[in-house]
């Protein structure tokens, strides 16, 4: 059996003033394709945040790729999209392309140059988001779901093993949110790209994940999408305080 790339033992995490996580154990192996679910302010951000080391745990231990989070090194292993960051207007100066590229800054560190077939790198994250066609337009052009996947490309040129996204789909109409989530279904399926998606669509996207998180302050499931399945409706929507599926 190889290593979970990600694990929480027992995780619990207060902001000043909010208890914002409460023992919160879970594993992602290599392969996964989890969506973690909860109403807002049910401390979805702030997991992703202490995943990505950008916050602490107050109690408790995260391990990734087998190592305490604070022996981790190797940040670019985990690409990260985070909420809202869509938001280039039509005066940015910059292409598609250029913006992908950047995503090898962090990589490469500051002074160290792009190689020189990055451009080749990124026309393949290009085609796999479904924007191989838009490498030399410039990015405040497109639509807010075309910029996120702009977003999501700049993240796998840097080759990340795990994938992390937070809300992608706010902004972005109704029809676009079934392909967005398609072209994700295809990095996991395909390039067996392990995904952790923080949403709302529990609808939309169940068809194409494998395991779900429902977070409320405390993890109240996690387990297989089949197994979610079984979940009755009522739950669901107690955990929300509303009615989430059809
Ligand atoms: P979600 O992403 O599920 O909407 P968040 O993780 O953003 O939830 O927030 C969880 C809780 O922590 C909320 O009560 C929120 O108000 C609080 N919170 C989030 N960020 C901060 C912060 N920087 N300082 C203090 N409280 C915060
Ligand atoms: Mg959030």
């Amino acid at each position: 059996m190889s290593k979970p790339l990600i694990e929480l033992k027992n995780v619990s995490f207060q902001y000043e003033n909010t208890h914002a996580l409460n023992n919160i154990s879970f594993k992602v192996d290599e392969g996964d394709f989890l969506a973690i679910i909860g109403p807002n302010g049910s401390g979805k951000s702030t997991l992703l945040k202490l995943i990505l080391g950008l916050e602490k745990p107050t109690a408790g231990e995260i391990k990734l790729f087998g190592l305490a989070s604070n022996q981790f090194r190797d940040r670019e292993l985990i690409g990260y999209v985070s909420q809202k960051s869509n938001a280039f207007n039509s005066a940015f100066p910059a292409t598609v392309e250029e913006v992908v590229k950047s995503g090898l800054v962090k990589k490469l560190g500051f002074f160290k140059q792009i190689p020189k077939d990055a451009s080749k790198k990124a026309e393949e994250v290009l085609k796999a988001v479904g924007l191989e066609n838009l490498a030399k337009r410039n990015i405040g052009q497109l639509s807010g779901g075309q910029q996120q996947r702009v977003f999501i490309a700049r993240a796998l040129i840097a080759e990340p093993k795990v994938l992390i996204l937070d809300e992608p789909t706010v902004g972005i109409d109704h029809e676009n949110v079934q392909s967005f989530y398609d072209m994700l279904a295809r990095l996991n399926r395909e390039q067996n790209q392990t995904i952790i998606l923080v949403t709302h669509d529990v609808d939309t996207v169940s068809n194409r994940i494998s395991h779900v998180a429902c977070l409320n302050q405390t993890i109240h499931f996690h387990g297989y999408k089949e197994e979610f399945d079984t979940i009755s409706q009522d739950q669901i929507d107690a955990l929300y305080g509303h009615a989430v599926r059809k």
